[in-house]
């Protein structure tokens, strides 16, 4: 017989021995081809095993558990039911106690046990109407030697598919595990460990699988856990520094005269939180290291003018600014507001976007490459296509959760040179992110939170109702309608669809031939070409049309404070944060604003969506419960931020270990940049292969 080869994490399963074509095709269904994939295949639940003692003593542990259980006795009774769901219960007593066995769908155990038969029965116990049980046991008949375990543990149950079942795999399992963690290397140095207390990874990967309990099983979910922090905070650790060495950005100093002749642009007293923020703000632009900066506030939490505030200050030193909206419709929002702050004034302000002809286009383009143009408004995709800056020294990214690490690298101009100048970064983000997820999905910026709202604001009132409640809702707009107010109707389509979902159009006539007859209404989709979105909004802005009946797309940015109305039709569709979103739309000006949520939810997720929504109004709690329904996946999908998912980390359970990841890897970083000492170098060779492509990480060696 041949020697076994040596197993490690790269062995084709197909090559270990006592891993048959059978199981090893198997286990390719599952997506298990090495030996390495199959260790990493990891246990959804643990369930207590236990050493084989007497019965009386084991039914006194189960408590409302199930536990893995070994039982040796006699047979007291059997009792068989004919036909064909067949049953056979029998009672097993040791001297100490009894237990049940109970196999269903058995007619083959029938005949096979007799009062008097001694055995070990083995299973899944319970208790059962104060009873211990066991259904469909394994029972081997006479005195077999005791085998395994010789004590108490933790018996791995693993996802299966309908071919492989989790004993089987478990099986397996112990065929790769030692040898594949014997060759495991850690890239953890042993002092780092030490200091964490953090056990080696072969032992975490070990008691991954078969834990001798539950805190060496918490303890190796930990070690694993933190691999994977730590190694996302190292990547975007070092990306932040590269950044900061590898290139410049244009100082842009605030002082006294500057500082007056901003604020006296804008059309109202910035709040002290915005003073804060635009303080927080300054500090960064007055520098040569770029800006990197996270703005998060609520909706209506009055980022803009903090986004402002630095644009004029770029253009004030004699440079050129950059604001990015993720739709036409908020670019073209904020470039009213820029417009009526720099209204007389020599600033040179520009929308640039999908929309904009060719000649509009090569002009705005050629004003930016020579400087005649000091500040440009516009969607991502036109700002991402090589535009190219005399002198850009800010960008501005609003709504930033919906683009990932990727999108934000290229906005950044890909300038020349040893040390190439790129602009200061501001990203503003309205729906509040759990911290979390900050750290994890823009762990590489600085974080600036807006709180509070700007004064004068008064709570929206949100209600939640079924449809059947619809015409009253509508009756009561009517009547505030008529005294003045504004409305935003928001349903889920644009077109008429199969799914008898309300649609633009239809609604829009709805409510016009019925509770609105002879008011004024406008509707906005994505459809809307830029002139006929504008004329629309125009009149709704203006108080001509008194309704606006829109999809989402009035989701972001849009700010008619004398709107103080909103109904959200089949509510039960949207998510938790898009809700919050669309609600932000009101509440914008001095006078009681409500939103009516309308929907019948129909699965436990969404009334819990619509619960929430009713019961809150801080962005920052309804993200934190929406990472709580949807997990961080969903929230913030991995394939929008590019980065690996967690395997193990579970952010809504390890915020703690979070921050220490966090924080052990900005003194990483700083100690060793590159992680280019020797103690490193398995850290980097790992961090690379998993995040480098994602985060950008230039050439590291
Ligand atoms: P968001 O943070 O959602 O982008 P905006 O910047 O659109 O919020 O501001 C919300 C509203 O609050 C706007 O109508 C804006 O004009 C107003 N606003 C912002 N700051 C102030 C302030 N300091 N005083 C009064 N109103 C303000
Ligand atoms: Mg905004």
């Amino acid at each position: 017989m041949t020697q076994p080869a040596r197993i490690d994490a790269r062995t084709p399963l197909a090559a270990v021995q006592g891993v048959g074509p059978r199981s090893v095709e198997r286990l390719a269904h599952l997506g298990l081809r090495t030996a390495g994939d199959l260790v990493r295949h990891l246990p959804i639940r643990h369930e207590r095993r236990l050493a084989e003692r007497g019965i009386a003593e084991i039914a006194g542990e189960v408590g409302d558990e199930t536990i893995h259980v070994r039982l040796r006795g006699e047979i007291a009774r059997v009792k068989a039911r004919p036909g064909p769901r067949a049953m056979v219960e029998a009672t097993l007593d040791d001297g100490t106690g009894t237990v049940r066995l109970v196999w269903f769908n058995a007619g083959w155990m029938r005949g096979k046990l007799h009062p008097g038969d001694r055995g070990v029965a083995e299973g899944r116990a319970r208790m059962r109407l104060g009873y211990l049980e066991i259904a469909n046991p394994r029972w081997t008949s006479g005195e077999p030697v005791e085998t395994a375990p010789g004590q108490d543990d933790l018996r791995p149950i693993y996802p299966a598919s309908e071919e492989i079942g989790s004993a089987e795999i478990e099986g397996l399992v112990g065929k790769v595990l030692e040898p594949v963690c014997a060759t495991m290397e850690d890239p953890l140095p042993e002092s780092y460990r030490a200091q964490r207390d953090l056990v080696p990874l072969a032992q975490a990967w070990r008691d991954m699988h078969r834990p001798s309990g539950r805190e060496a099983l918490e303890r190796a979910r930990q070690r694993l856990a933190m691999d994977e922090l730590l190694l996302l905070q190292l990547g975007v650790m070092m990306r932040r520094s590269q950044l900061r060495s590898r290139t410049r950005a244009v100082p842009l100093p605030l002082d006294a005269t500057v500082d007056a002749h901003i604020r006296g642009r804008m059309p109202f007293t910035l709040t002290a939180e915005q003073d804060r923020v635009v303080a927080e703000l300054a500090q960064d632009l007055s520098r040569e290291g770029a800006m990197n900066r996270l703005l998060q506030g609520d909706v209506g939490s009055g980022k803009t003018a903090v986004a402002a505030y630095a644009m004029l200050l770029a253009v004030s030193r004699g440079h050129q600014a950059a604001l990015v909206a993720p739709t036409e419709l908020l670019a073209e929002q904020h470039h009213r507001v820029l417009q009526a702050m720099l209204a007389g004034s020599q600033v040179q302000l520009r929308l640039l976007t999908g929309s904009c002809g060719t000649a509009e286009r090569d002009a705005i383009t050629a004003g930016l490459a020579r400087g005649g143009v000091d500040i440009v408004v516009g969607t991502h995709a036109v700002l991402e296509g090589g535009v190219a800056f005399r002198s850009l020294a800010v960008a501005v990214i609003d709504e930033q959760h919906r683009f990932g690490v990727r999108q934000r690298a290229a906005i950044r101009q890909k300038g020349q040179g040893e040390r190439p100048l790129v602009p200061h970064t501001l990203v503003m983000t309205a729906t509040p992110i759990p911290r979390t997820l900050a750290i994890t999905l823009y762990g590489d910026l600085d974080l600036s939170t807006l709180r509070g709202r700007p004064p004068g604001r008064q709570p929206v009132v949100t209600r939640v109702v079924g449809s059947e409640k619809a015409p009253e809702v509508y009756a009561y707009l009517r009547g505030r309608i008529d005294q003045g107010e504004q409305a935003y109707v928001v349903v889920p389509v644009v077109e008429e669809s199969s799914t008898g979902l309300k649609d633009v159009a239809q609604h829009a006539r709805h409510l016009a031939e019925g509770p609105f007859a002879g008011v004024s209404i406008e509707t906005v989709h994505g459809r809307l070409d830029r002139e006929a979105r504008e004329a629309a909004m125009d009149r709704f802005r203006s108080g001509d049309a008194r309704v606006l009946v829109a999809t989402t797309v009035i989701e972001v940015g849009v700010d008619v404070p004398n709107a103080s109305l909103m109904v959200v039709e089949h509510a039960d569709r949207f998510g938790l944060a898009q809700l919050h979103q669309l609600r932000g739309r009101v509440g914008r000006g001095t006078g009681r604003s409500l939103c009516v949520f309308i929907g019948d939810p129909v699965t436990p997720d969404a009334s819990e969506r619509l619960e929430a929504i009713g019961g809150s109004d801080d962005g920052f709690e309804i993200a934190e419960r929406d990472l709580r329904l949807r997990g961080p996946g969903e929230v913030f999908g991995s394939r929008q931020s590019g980065l690996a998912p967690f395997r193990v980390a579970d952010l809504s359970r390890d915020a703690d270990l979070l921050r220490l990841a966090r924080a052990d890897a900005e003194a990483w970083i700083a100690r060793d940049p590159e992680l280019s000492s020797p103690e490193s170098a398995l850290l980097r060779r790992k961090l690379l292969a998993t995040h480098g492509a994602a985060l950008g990480l230039g050439d590291v060696g």
